[in-house]
């Protein structure tokens, strides 16, 4: 299967390039994005063949559908990782909460967050194909907290790949911060930066597109890459756990094969969502994506009125910061799939001239019949966190409660839902120990505790054992000094 492009073609580029190559240089003409020439199309019978599948098998034969230029050998390599999960034989439990609502877990990975579930194979997948083109690569992360622990674990110690990651100092939580700069492994690099976390993100574009930076590495014999959101290399293991969610609902009787559910999905960057609509537009029967946001609720806009609109906003710090986006990247792989690359390319250049773009009503009317949306502030969310909790016996995180509004206000009760929850109580903690207990302020050791008192749940070791582990990272820097600290590491 070959890659095409969301804004079509510019004649300096091929027209089409293999999975490999969407990977490795994933932005593609006129700043447009990858995706697959077509999607396989599984049905009823593939989801039959999968009932009583482990979660390996499920998403071996799923990638093999897409007939992609990656070895199986390095595809079992890749899926093997999910063995490291809480439960290898179910890396992604289904729990239900109320009558119509089941919670998918997509944070049992080593990081504790949901990022893992596409970095962790990732990893594999990127150094292999580094290594058979005999290639070295410095893949460049900026991170608030989520995506960089699980980048640095994906990466630790695997070959022809180095990670440079750049954090805020005192951007990020405890747990978080702990997880990057206890890292140690000779090709990472834990690197904060004194500022706030657009500090960091900046730095890093700039570097990307720095052709000075580019050929000071290529002295070096390293090229440069990046592992964020919009590698069609993370996506493409994100179909997997929305099929796996909708026949573990099959394997609990919740519903029959065939009947339709809403995927509920926190949303951020849009790739969980898009895995949803690509399984969906797979074979998978959805009744609606629905989907959540904290008050940088863009996407939320967009799906109820069709505009896209980042005049006069700029993003505001919220209790689920993994979810503190305004542009959201991936958002630009559904105009593709629903309007074509001409329109995609003069929407996405509206948003980059004007800061904004509307669609028509018909363009909106299509979009409203995937999605539907709707957005919920910090005390909502602590409230939700608080309710479930003392109603249902379920604990969740602050991006998960984002789903509980949406749940009420978007879906019809008749339909079981599937909602995901991407982070574990662990890595955000004080917000949760204030939503149960109301207390303001706690460092994440306290909060943990005070979580663990008052849930009756366990700290998990790996969790516990931070706060005294040895610290292998420890520089903190100003921003001007990134690059140079970047090729003394190198
Ligand atoms: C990254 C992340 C999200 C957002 O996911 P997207 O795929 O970017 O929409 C939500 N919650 C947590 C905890 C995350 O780390």
């Amino acid at each position: 299967m070959n890659f095409i492009q969301t804004r079509g073609n510019d004649e300096s580029r091929a027209k089409t390039v293999t999975f490999s190559e969407a990977i490795l240089a994933p932005i593609a003409s006129f700043g447009g994005l990858y995706v697959p020439e077509s999607l396989p199309f599984l049905g009823e019978d593939f989801l039959n063949k999968h009932i009583n599948s482990s979660y390996k098998e499920l998403a071996s034969d799923m990638l093999s559908r897409f007939e992609i230029d990656i070895k199986q050998e390095v595809i079992d390599e890749a899926l093997a990782l999910y063995d490291n999960f809480d439960d290898a034989n179910n890396p992604v439990p289904v729990k239900k909460v109320k009558e119509n609502l089941y919670i998918s877990e997509l944070y049992h990975g080593p990081t504790r967050a949901f990022k893992d579930m596409a970095l962790q194979p990732f990893g594999v997948v990127l150094s292999s194909i580094a290594q058979m083109r005999n290639e070295h690569y410095l893949i460049l992360a900026a991170t608030s907290g989520d995506t960089g622990p699980a980048a640095l674990e994906t990466f630790k110690n695997r070959r022809n790949v180095r990670v440079a990651c750049l954090y805020p100092d005192g951007g990020t939580s405890d747990v978080q911060r702990l997880q990057m700069v206890t890292e140690d492994a000779k090709n990472l690099k834990v690197i904060g930066i004194h500022g706030v976390f657009d500090d960091a993100q900046n730095a890093l574009k700039r570097l990307l597109a720095s052709e000075e930076f580019k050929s000071a590495l290529k002295k070096k014999n390293v090229l440069l890459s990046a592992a964020n959101s919009v590698n069609f290399g993370r996506i493409i293991f994100q179909i997997i756990y929305h099929i796996h969610s909708y026949l573990e609902l099959v394997r609990q009787n919740a519903i029959s094969l065939g009947e339709k559910v809403y995927l509920n999905v926190p949303s951020g960057n849009f790739g969980n969502a898009l895995g949803g609509y690509y399984a969906w537009k797979m074979g998978l029967s959805v009744e609606k994506i629905i989907i959540s946001s904290n008050e940088n609720n863009v996407l939320t806009k967009l799906i109820k009125t069709g505009k896209y609109d980042l005049r006069d906003s700029s993003v505001v710090s919220t209790t689920s910061p993994a979810m503190d986006i305004l542009k959201s990247s991936n958002i630009e792989r559904i105009l593709f799939d629903m309007f074509g690359s001409d329109r995609t390319k003069e929407l996405m250049e509206n948003l980059e001239v004007d800061n904004v773009y509307v669609l028509t009503s018909s363009e909106l009317e299509k979009l409203q019949k995937s999605f539907d949306a709707d957005y919920c502030d910090g005390d909502e969310g602590k409230k939700y966190i608080k309710e479930t909790f003392a109603n249902d016996g379920y604990l969740m995180d602050p991006h998960t409660a984002t789903c509980m509004k949406s749940y009420e206000t978007c879906s019809n009760p008749e339909i079981k839902t599937i909602a995901y929850s991407t982070a574990e109580w662990t890595k955000f903690s004080p917000v949760i120990a204030s939503a149960l207990t109301g207390e303001v302020d706690a460092h994440d050791m306290d909060a943990l505790e005070s979580i663990s008192k008052t849930a009756n749940l366990d700290i998990p070791d790996m969790i516990k054992g931070l706060f005294t582990k040895n610290v292998a990272q420890n520089l903190v820097i100003n921003k001007e000094d990134i690059e140079k600290e970047i090729l003394k590491f190198l």
